[in-house]
């Protein structure tokens, strides 16, 4: 998602203004990297990528000659050297300081006065965060939030921006691809080259290495997948130039180039990670009936909000997400319509407030304090949801038209920035006067809870939905008398969130006799019935529940099943009995959050 085609808008640079972001050890203030040369070879026999990061920077201020301080989790360095703009790389000295256990350790560079360039030699560890090891040989990082530093030394702050290039060289029978343009006809040698020209965070550098094919599903867009899912993938993804398009209608123009999707394996933390240009998902969507294809519409959004316009610090993320989720919602309401979009939004404000009930206070503000917290902490549904509430909750007071424009113009005025809530805040009351009082702005963005005005997403098709599934809990329907003709996978999801609490065996077995929940092959149906399975500790599902954890990583899943597991004692013994079993093939980030639910 790189700016090739549109220089990128010459406005304020980034983080002028911003609160100084409290996650990296980097110190762009004084000494800004600008653009970064990466070279390395991706040893699978070692779990390790070596190389070297060539980094060219600016100086921010006239104060002699400050070290530069890089951000590093578990590197190996080997040699640091310093250049002028022009000239021979000389060595320098450097300190590697102590390590802490959520920011890393700052690797602190000498820059003589003339340097302008500095490359560090060195190595990867087998346990980097960003970093995992699949077998057959396959690789991936995932660098948001604060895991580029697992892989590559650098300023890892989403405030600073920079260009890269890169040469990657793995085992000649593979294919790596970055978040850059892919070239989709690049022959397979072992060595390849990319360029990424727009000035992206340090989040969105990404790297995949496999036995990669590639399927294209039009002229600008594509899927990279294994031999056997690539076909299937493509033909779920089908619609994702239609909802280009409506983006692009909605939001101004696409300024990355190429859109492709590469379809990671199950182990993939998350639902998908909006690298620019390739954006990498987990095979958890391919329902096969383009019914979780909501996904593709969330990480093209962010090729506007997130990727064009960036959080500049954590405790802005719901900048990044909040807006993501309602241009996602638009996107989907141009391509499949208003009840489809609507099903979305009842669905997103039930998980808000679902998960808000369980999250202490300072969890459920917009503007979060991060202090002393891994961000990863921060990336629960509130930025996500309650951001796009807030978001609708504009549209609902000003109009659509009005709104609309409105955030045309901050995609264009912003583009290529970093920015915090208070230069959005000061950018609104601007752009959209009374903004403030029309909405309880602050309300929004700085308490807890979620404010009496917000909006209250109605689905028809829900309403009826809620009706069967109240009827069969009163004992009036027999659950093969429940009029599922034609549901869609959200119906089927509301019916399964509008289910009482409590479910005795027989009546659990009634539903999965009629329905077969505990054999469907969609992950966000399975998900939400596994939840009900431990809830009243059905036992005919626990084999598939088991399987279920095991084969998949996705920490959306992990998370609230683990939670309800470890509620009763003989479930927390199941869970630990099962994360034996699958932590070795979790990623490092989702075992970290399982770490935290089983301690
Ligand atoms: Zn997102």
């Amino acid at each position: 998602m790189c700016c090739w085609l549109l220089a990128a808008a010459c406005h304020r640079p980034a983080m002028q203004n911003a609160r100084r972001d409290i996650h990296p050890f980097s110190n762009p203030e004084q000494i800004r990297v600008r653009h970064l040369d990466l070279d390395c070879e991706v040893l699978f026999d070692r779990k390790i990528l070596k190389g070297s990061a060539t980094l060219s920077v600016d100086r921010r201020v006239d104060s002699g000659a400050p070290p530069l301080i890089l951000d590093t989790r578990n590197l190996r360095i080997e040699k640091v050297e310093v250049a002028g703009e022009t000239g021979a790389y000389s060595a320098t000295k450097f300190e590697l300081g102590a390590g802490d256990p959520i920011l890393g350790a700052p690797l602190t560079i000498s820059m003589p006065p003339a340097a302008a360039k500095v490359r560090i030699e060195y190595s990867t560890s087998p346990e980097a965060s960003a970093l995992q090891w699949l077998d057959p040989a396959q690789t991936f990082t995932q660098s948001q939030a604060i895991h580029a530093r697992s892989w590559i030394p650098l300023q890892d702050t989403p405030g600073v921006r920079m260009s890269y290039s890169a040469r990657v060289r793995t085992p000649k029978d593979l294919l790596a691809v970055m978040s850059a343009v892919n070239d989709p006809d690049a022959p397979r040698t072992g060595d390849y080259n990319f360029q990424q020209h727009a000035q992206i965070p340090s989040y969105l550098i990404a790297l995949a290495v496999g036995d990669l094919q590639f399927r294209p599903m039009g002229n600008r867009t594509g899927v990279y997948a294994e031999p056997a899912v690539v076909e299937s993938a493509a033909k779920e993804f089908e619609d994702t130039e239609k909802m280009l398009k409506a983006a692009q209608d909605l939001y101004g123009p696409y300024r990355w180039r190429r859109y492709d999707l590469l379809v990671l394996p199950p182990s993939f933390p998350y639902g998908g990670m909006e690298n620019p240009g390739l954006t990498f998902a987990t095979p958890t969507i391919l329902a096969g009936d383009k019914s979780l294809v909501s996904l593709v519409a969330h990480e093209l959004a962010h090729s506007w909000s997130g990727n064009l316009v960036t959080n500049a610090t954590w405790s802005d993320f719901w900048l990044n997400e909040g807006f993501t989720v309602y241009v996602e919602r638009r996107i989907l309401e141009k391509v499949y319509g208003r009840p489809r979009e609507e099903m979305e939004a009842v669905l997103g404000r039930q998980d808000l407030e679902r998960e808000m009930a369980k999250l202490p206070e300072r969890d459920q503000i917009l503007h979060i304090d991060l202090k002393g917290r891994d961000p990863d902490d921060g990336a629960t549904s509130v930025p996500y949801e309650k951001g796009a509430l807030l978001l609708r909750s504009l549209e609902e007071k000003f109009g659509r038209e009005r709104f609309d424009a409105f955030l045309r113009e901050y995609f264009n005025h912003f583009a290529f920035q970093s920015i915090t809530t208070g230069i959005f805040v000061d950018y609104l009351k601007k752009h959209l006067p009374g903004a403030q009082t029309q909405v309880p702005l602050d309300e929004w963005l700085t308490k807890p809870g979620i404010p009496a005005s917000a909006p209250r997403p109605v689905s028809d098709a829900f309403t009826k939905v809620a009706e069967q599934a109240r009827r069969w809990a009163a004992g009036e329907t027999p659950a093969t008398k429940i009029e599922t003709a034609g549901w869609t996978t959200h119906e089927w999801l509301h019916f399964l969130k509008s289910l009482p609490a409590t479910i005795g065996g027989d009546r659990m077995r009634e539903l999965d006799k009629a329905f077969s929940f505990t054999r469907t092959g969609n992950s966000e149906i399975l998900e939400e019935w596994l939840i009900i399975v431990v809830r009243n500790r059905y036992e005919p599902a626990y084999p598939r529940l088991e399987e279920f954890l095991v084969s998949v990583g996705r920490r959306k899943y992990l998370k609230p099943l683990y939670e309800e597991l470890v509620k009763t004692p003989d479930g927390r013994a199941r869970a630990a009995a099962i994360y034996k079993k699958a932590r070795p093939g979790y990623h490092p980030i989702a075992a970290a959050t399982v770490d935290g639910i089983l301690k």
